[in-house]
């Protein structure tokens, strides 16, 4: 089914959820390249939805598209006050994204934080910040009433449990602090994303595609929830944040900028086309990947990356073929091609 497998490792600028390289494997198929990405301490069985959104991308391709363009988000990382500024100032992005509890640092890094992209954003800009479910209920509630000054479009996953995030939203609304809440990981981690709507824990869903399955099941998942939406990455490769975009692009309603711009995180790419943000906003449109970039993780990388496959049930022997060695055939899926039985 698939006739080409090759690790990736792509530098990061900043430390990002502990990581200062991004690795992940890609695969070529009838519909192009696609991508699976797990992180590290992910296993079977989670790791199995990321594979069928892989699968999906390089066997069907993605549905058709209501937009060519996404707007997208600035991601702040838990950087200094002059770096953050500076970041959201040359990002041309109009809203942004700030990571804030961040081990390690206090609550009074983030008010800078958050403070210095507000002055860089200017008023009519739009500003959010992501907890990563790293406050309890009392400190979200607290910290949220401070950042409000700052005029949050949301906060995303303030607290870990979709309880607490209930309980959070009730007593923000009955202090008037106009603070919408976003559920990420409450969504993609918890198994039962249908609970955040039950409880009345979020008034906004983030959707990932690969920890979800592939476009097609978070579009449906949407229609489920139905909650805003607002499509993110998982910090993939160009290749994969292809499928977010499209799944962007597919949505019938994007009243929010996406988390997608998150390639401007890295030192280099699979492709020298990157999906990047031009202008505040991507392109709709498909990734090949390019021998001429500097992206290879090395045959050992990719044998790890098979092995780690072959704990999702029946995936590795859809990969026959792996690209050796330095240098891989990486020539563009031809179109209208179908590379089934061809193995
Ligand atoms: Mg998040």
């Amino acid at each position: 089914m698939f006739s080409a497998a090759v690790a990736y490792a792509l530098g990061l600028r900043n430390r990002f959820r502990g990581l200062t390289v991004r690795e992940g494997l890609l695969v070529r198929g009838p519909a192009g390249w696609a991508e699976w990405s797990p992180f590290a301490e992910y296993t079977h069985p989670e790791i199995d939805a990321w594979w069928q959104a892989t699968v999906e991308a390089a066997t069907l391709g993605f549905p058709e598209p209501v937009r060519d363009r996404v707007p997208v988000n600035a991601t702040v990382p838990a950087i200094g006050p002059e770096a953050a500024h500076a970041l959201v100032a040359t990002s041309g992005c109009r809203t942004a994204k700030v990571k804030v509890a961040e081990p390690g640092q206090t609550f009074a890094d983030d008010v800078a934080r958050v403070e210095a992209v507000r002055d860089a954003l200017g008023a009519d800009g739009k500003l959010r910040v992501d907890v990563n479910g790293l406050w309890d209920v009392a400190a979200a509630e607290r910290n949220l009433r401070e950042l409000a000054r700052f005029d949050l479009e949301y906060a995303e996953q303030p607290c870990a449990s979709v309880g607490d995030l209930a309980q959070l939203r009730l007593r923000l609304a009955r202090a008037g602090v106009d603070v919408p809440i976003a559920a990420d990981e409450s969504i993609r981690r918890s198994g039962d994303p249908e609970r955040v709507v039950a409880e009345h824990a979020a008034d906004i869903a983030v959707l990932k595609v690969q920890p979800l399955g592939g476009v097609r099941r978070c579009l449906e998942l949407a229609e489920r929830l139905g909650l805003p939406v607002v499509v993110s990455s998982a910090l993939e490769s160009s290749v994969g944040l292809a499928a977010g975009v499209a799944l962007a692009a597919a949505l019938p309603e994007l009243p929010y900028a996406c988390g997608l711009n998150t390639a401007t995180m890295f030192t280099t790419d699979v492709t020298t086309r990157p999906l990047v943000a031009v202008d505040g906003e991507i392109e709709v449109r498909s990734v090949d990947v390019d021998a001429a970039a500097d992206w290879t993780a090395g045959p050992d990388a990719t044998a790890a990356w098979l092995e780690r496959l072959a704990t999702v049930p029946g995936a590795r022997a859809t990969v026959t073929t792996v690209i050796p060695g330095s240098t891989p055939d990486l020539r563009p899926t031809p179109t209208g091609a179908t590379h089934e039985g061809e193995l």
